[in-house]
C-alpha cells in the first residue's frame, strides 16, 4: 500500500461508526418526504417557457418524407458515436433526430458558467483518437466538449441528414414493409430500416414544486437554459457583468450548482445559495494538458488503453498496478481496493468487502467534511456545507473553488435544513419564515429520472403486433446487452443499464454500444437480412444473468439520503431490480461484448 493519499491504520484517527451512522440516519430522516418524484414540476403547460432553447433559433423547414437506412433519436454522445461506428462500417445513410439546435446533447443544453466534465477528459471525451483532438485540460470545459461533438458530426458526415429542433411523436414498426415509420412534431413522416434510441438519462429538466413558484416577477431560468442575455458573460467564462447589481438566488446544490456557484459568487451583488442537501465536494485538481506529454502517450490505441485502465481500476477486486487516469473516481475505487487487500483472501466474502468498503467510505467522507472546515472561513457556513451520508448515496462532486466561494463577501449559504424552499412570491423566496428579496432565481434543480419509459424519452415505440415498448417494459426493462429488445426488430437502445452500467464514465458505455450496433448492422447487411431481433430465450437468459448479480445494494442502502440515485428515498418497486449492469462488472462486460462481436456468431440474435 504505497498510495500517498492513503493513511496507514496506525495514524488514522478512530472513527465512531455508530455515531456517524446515527447522524446519517438523522439527516436522512429530515429529508424523507411522501411525494418522491411528484415534488417536481415538468417544463410544460404554464412552465413551457422554461424549456425554450436559448441557444439557437428554430428555423422553419419542410417536413421530411423519405427513407433512411438508420434513424437515431438523440444527437448527444450516443447518436454521434453510433453514427461514427456505422460510418466506419460503411453505413452512411444515417439520420439523427435531435430536439436541440445542434449536436451535443447534454453539452448542447448545459452551457451554465463553469460547466466541465467530472471524469477526466482523456476518457470522458469520445473518439479523441479518431478525431485527433487533444483535450486542453484534465477536465475539459463545456464549450470544448460541445466542439468535440460537432467535430465528430463533421468528420463522419452526420450533419448531412440530421434533423434538429425536432421531437419524435411516435416510432411504429410496419411489419408489411419491414421498416420503422417515424413521425415528429415538425410533421415529418419518414421510414428507416433500423432505429436507435439514445436520449440519455438526464435530458428533461425539472423545477422544484415550491408553492408560489409561478408568482415570481423577477427573472428566472433553469441551469440547462442559461440566459446569458440577462446575466452577461458567456459559456467560455467571460464575466457575467449583467449580475453586478443583482441579487441572485440559486436553488439546488447538486453537481451543476457546485460548478456554477463560484462564477455567480464573483459576478452577483448578492448571491443566495439555497441548499436542501449538501453535496460532497472533493478535490478536483484541474490542470492544462501538456502537448509534449500528450504526444508521448498518444500512440495508436491510446484511448482504448486508458478506458480499459480506468474501468479496471473501477472494478472491485481487480488488481491493477497503474492508474493512468488519476481522477476523483479512481481515487475512490483505489481506496476501497486498498482496504479489500487488507482482508486475507479467504475472508473476501461479499459481506466483508461491503464492510471494508463502508470503512473506506466513512474515512473518505470524514476527509471531505474536514476539507470544508479547512476552506470555509465562517464556522456556521462550514457546518452547513458538510454532507452526512455515504459518498455514493448522491453524485460525488469535485471542485477547487466551490467551498471557497462562500468566503466571497455577498455570498450566503441559505441552508434549509433538508426542508427546501418554503415558498416563492412576486419578489423572492422564503426559508424558515424569513423572506429574501431577489432579482433573479436560477433553478439548479436537476432532471427527471426514474419515471416510466415514455415519460423519460418523451414518446413511445410501437413494435411487432402493436405492442408498445412502455408496455413491454411495464414490469422493468428487458433486453439483451441493454441494446436488443425482443418484439422490436431492428431497434437498438443505447444506455449503460443492462450492459456495463459504468456510471463513472458514461461515454465508455456508449462508444461500446456504438461498436456493437455497427457490428450487428454490418452483419445484417452482409447476410441480406431484413430483420434482426433478439430471441425471447436469449433476452430472458440475459435478464436472469443480470438478476444473479449484486444488484443495486449501494444505491438503495437504507441509510442513504433521498435523491435521484435512490428514487427520492421511495421504494422504486420490483421493476428497478432490472435497472442494473453485468454481474461481473464493467470491465468484464467490455471484454465479454468484445468477444461476442468478434466471434461473428451474434449469439442470441436472429437474422431473417
Ligand atoms: P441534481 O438533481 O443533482 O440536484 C438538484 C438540486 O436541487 C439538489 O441539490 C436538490 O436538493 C435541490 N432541490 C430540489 N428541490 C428543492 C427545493 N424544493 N428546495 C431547495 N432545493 C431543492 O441536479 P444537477 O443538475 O445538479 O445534476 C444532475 C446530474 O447531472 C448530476 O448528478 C450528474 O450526474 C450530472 N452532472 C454532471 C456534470 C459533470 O459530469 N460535469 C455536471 C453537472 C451535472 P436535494 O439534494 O435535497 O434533493
Amino acid at each position: 500500500m504505497n498510495d500517498p493519499t492513503l493513511v496507514s491504520d496506525a495514524v488514522r484517527p478512530a472513527i465512531d461508526k455508530k455515531a456517524l451512522l446515527a447522524k446519517y440516519i438523522e439527516e436522512r430522516d429530515k429529508r424523507l418526504r411522501d411525494d418522491g418524484n411528484d415534488q417536481y414540476i415538468d417544463l410544460n403547460g404554464a412552465f413551457a417557457d422554461y424549456a425554450i432553447d436559448p441557444h439557437t433559433p428554430v428555423v422553419p423547414r419542410d417536413p421530411v418524407t423519405d427513407h433512411v437506412t438508420f434513424a437515431f433519436v438523440g444527437g448527444g454522445f450516443a447518436g454521434l458515436v453510433t453514427g461514427a461506428r456505422l460510418a466506419e462500417a460503411g453505413i452512411t445513410d444515417y439520420r439523427i433526430i435531435e430536439k436541440g439546435g445542434d449536436f451535443g446533447g447534454t453539452w448542447y443544453w448545459n452551457r451554465y458558467p463553469g460547466a466541465q466534465c467530472d471524469t477526466a477528459s482523456m476518457i470522458y471525451m469520445p473518439l479523441l483518437e479518431e478525431t485527433g483532438h487533444m483535450p486542453t485540460e484534465k477536465y475539459a470545459h463545456g464549450p470544448e466538449i460541445l466542439e468535440q461533438c460537432r467535430r465528430i458530426g463533421r468528420q463522419y458526415g452526420l450533419y448531412e441528414k440530421a434533423l434538429f429542433h425536432t421531437q419524435i411523436r411516435e416510432i411504429v414498426w410496419d411489419q408489411k414493409r419491414q421498416v420503422w415509420v417515424i413521425t415528429t412534431d415538425r410533421d415529418d413522416r419518414f421510414t428507416a430500416k433500423y432505429v436507435g434510441i439514445g436520449t440519455g438519462p438526464l435530458h428533461i429538466p425539472k423545477l422544484p414544486g415550491i408553492p408560489g413558484i409561478k408568482r415570481f416577477e423577477g427573472k428566472s431560468f433553469h441551469t440547462s437554459r442559461w440566459d446569458y442575455g440577462y446575466t452577461g458573460g458567456d459559456a467560455n467564462g467571460a464575466p457575467m457583468t449583467g449580475l453586478a447589481d443583482k441579487r441572485v438566488a440559486i436553488i439546488g446544490t447538486g453537481a451543476t450548482s457546485v460548478q456554477a456557484v463560484p462564477h455567480l459568487a464573483r459576478a452577483a451583488k448578492e448571491l443566495y445559495v439555497v441548499q436542501r442537501t449538501p453535496s460532497s465536494v472533493d478535490v478536483r485538481a484541474n490542470a492544462p494538458i501538456d502537448p509534449e506529454w500528450f504526444a508521448g502517450i498518444a500512440t495508436p490505441g491510446w484511448q482504448r488503453r486508458w478506458l480499459e485502465n480506468f474501468t479496471a481500476n473501477q472494478t472491485p477486486g481487480m488488481a491493477v498496478e497503474e492508474d493512468l487516469v488519476e481522477d476523483g473516481w479512481t481515487d475512490i475505487s483505489r481506496r476501497i481496493k486498498a482496504r479489500v487487500v487488507t482482508l486475507p483472501p479467504a475472508e473476501r466474502s461479499f459481506e466483508n468487502i461491503l464492510r471494508v468498503w463502508e470503512d473506506s467510505d466513512f474515512e473518505k467522507m470524514e476527509e471531505i467534511r474536514a476539507r470544508v472546515d479547512q476552506l470555509v472561513a465562517d464556522p456556521e457556513t462550514a457546518a452547513g456545507l458538510k454532507a452526512w451520508y455515504r459518498q455514493l448515496c448522491k453524485r460525488p462532486c469535485f471542485h477547487d473553488a466551490y467551498l471557497q466561494a462562500f468566503n466571497t463577501p455577498g455570498t450566503h449559504l441559505i441552508d434549509t435544513g433538508g426542508k427546501g424552499v418554503e415558498s416563492i412570491d412576486e419578489t423572492g423566496f422564503t426559508v424558515a419564515g424569513k423572506h429574501y428579496d431577489v432579482d433573479c432565481i436560477i433553478y439548479a434543480s436537476g432532471f427527471r429520472v426514474g419515471t416510466n419509459l415514455s415519460g423519460l424519452v418523451g414518446f413511445d415505440v410501437v413494435g411487432r403486433n402493436g405492442v408498445k415498448l412502455s408496455e413491454a417494459w411495464a414490469d422493468g426493462m428487458r433486453s439483451k446487452h441493454g441494446i436488443h429488445v425482443h418484439g422490436f426488430p431492428n431497434l437498438f437502445v443505447v444506455t449503460p443499464t443492462q450492459g456495463a452500467n459504468l456510471i463513472s464514465n458514461v461515454p465508455h458505455n456508449l462508444t461500446e454500444s456504438g461498436r456493437t450496433i455497427a457490428a450487428v448492422v454490418a452483419h445484417a447487411e452482409d447476410v441480406g437480412a431484413h430483420e434482426v431481433e433478439v430471441t425471447r430465450e436469449a433476452q430472458d437468459a440475459w435478464c436472469e444473468l443480470l438478476l444473479s448479480g449484486p444488484g443495486r445494494s449501494l444505491r438503495t442502502a437504507p441509510d442513504c439520503t433521498p435523491g435521484y440515485y435512490n428514487n427520492e428515498g421511495k421504494d422504486p418497486g420490483p421493476a428497478a431490480a432490472l435497472a442494473v449492469g453485468y454481474p461481473l462488472g464493467a470491465h468484464a462486460y467490455f471484454q465479454y461484448i468484445d468477444s461476442w462481436r468478434q466471434s461473428g456468431a451474434f449469439d442470441g440474435l436472429a437474422f431473417t
